[in-house]
């Protein structure tokens, strides 16, 4: 059987800097070639490929990078109409069984709300969140995430992902606060605000430059540190999921995320959502750090310091006075 390996099978072996040695010289040089000189994959690698190498290559192997990196459109979707579901379905079948977890108990919000906001979200999906995805494909090219093998060790992955959290957390954190200025706050932020009890649908629920705006960091940890388009999917798919948990609107105890170091939570952004428009604090999206750093938890730290009798009774007195329904929206 003659073994040589074609063009498309010299992408799926592409070089990155976290490539093994082995595998950095040769994609360069065969840049322009049509073949490889390696009878077959495993020579290439030097050793056998691991089961899930060869599924990623029996997977990969006749698909283009572009459309590679396009399954993170259908991922973001599938994330987001199933990590809200179980909360949302518990909800309503066993509300009281969860009702002590639940961080603002007075607040219930219909379910023509939520369904209207998963419409709204779905169209920023379709008309921005795609088309953000597919053109920032040549940037994806262009920083080094590779397609091929050999696929990266869990080692890699996961200290990439740190990386990717710990950035993409101090940009989210000066652009969310920025977008707290009057003008911003007012023709673009508010509308996330909307739900000031959120709920896990309404974690993407914002005018659609505000998703662009917000978007835009959580590319800037794989340009520091490019990887493989696995980690960069995943990386996408825990973003979205963190996401959706600090806004589902409870606080579970033994939620395996309270073991993160310095990891905000569900309680902590929803404080912010409590807040409003007025809010100066908690502006981090996933960790507390930043805004201890730069002083922006002080209500936050205040409010839960007080008596949780007291923290009640201004949570009657304060939030729900303001708002003209019981929806969790403000109109
Ligand atoms: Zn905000
Ligand atoms: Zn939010």
């Amino acid at each position: 059987m003659p073994a040589c390996l074609y063009v498309q099978e010299e992408d799926r072996l592409r070089a990155s800097p976290f490539h093994l040695p082995v595998l950095i010289s040769f994609p360069v040089a065969l840049a322009s070639a049509t073949m490889l000189p390696f009878p077959n994959i495993s020579e290439a690698l030097g050793r056998n490929l691991t089961a899930a190498e060869t599924v990623w290559f029996r997977y990969s192997a006749g698909m283009h990078d572009f459309w590679l990196y396009a399954h993170n459109i259908v991922f973001l979707l599938l994330v987001y109409t199933l990590a809200p579901l179980p909360v949302a379905l518990a909800e309503l079948s066993r509300p009281k069984a969860i009702h002590r977890y639940k961080i603002q108990p007075k607040i219930q919000v219909p379910v023509a709300d939520v369904l209207r906001c998963y419409r709204n979200v779905v169209k920023t999906f379709v008309f921005a969140v795609g088309p953000l995805q597919l053109l920032s494909f040549p940037a994806i090219k262009w920083v080094g995430i590779r397609t091929g093998l050999p696929l990266p060790s869990a080692w890699e992955v996961a200290a990439q992902l740190g990386v990717y959290f710990v950035v993409e957390d101090y940009f989210n954190y000066w652009l969310h606060r920025a977008l707290h200025c009057r003008w911003a706050y007012e023709h673009v932020h508010r509308v996330h605000h909307e739900f000031t009890a959120p709920v896990g649908f309404a974690a993407p629920y914002a005018h659609w430059t505000e998703v662009l705006i917000l978007g835009l960091p959580a590319f800037i940890g794989p340009a520091i540190a490019p990887g493989h388009i696995l980690t960069l999917w995943l990386w996408f798919v825990l973003r979205h999921i963190e996401a959706i948990e600090t806004h589902c609107g409870y606080d579970f105890p033994r939620t395996p995320t309270k073991y993160i170091p310095f990891y905000g939570g569900a309680e902590y952004h929803d404080y912010h959502h409590y807040v409003g428009g007025k809010s100066h604090s908690n502006f981090a999206s996933v960790f507390t750090y930043c805004d201890y750093i730069y002083g922006t938890d002080k209500g936050y730290r205040y409010h839960k310091a007080q008596p949780v009798k007291l923290r009640e009774q201004n949570d009657a007195d304060e939030q729900y006075g303001e708002m003209t329904n019981m929806s969790g929206k403000r109109d």
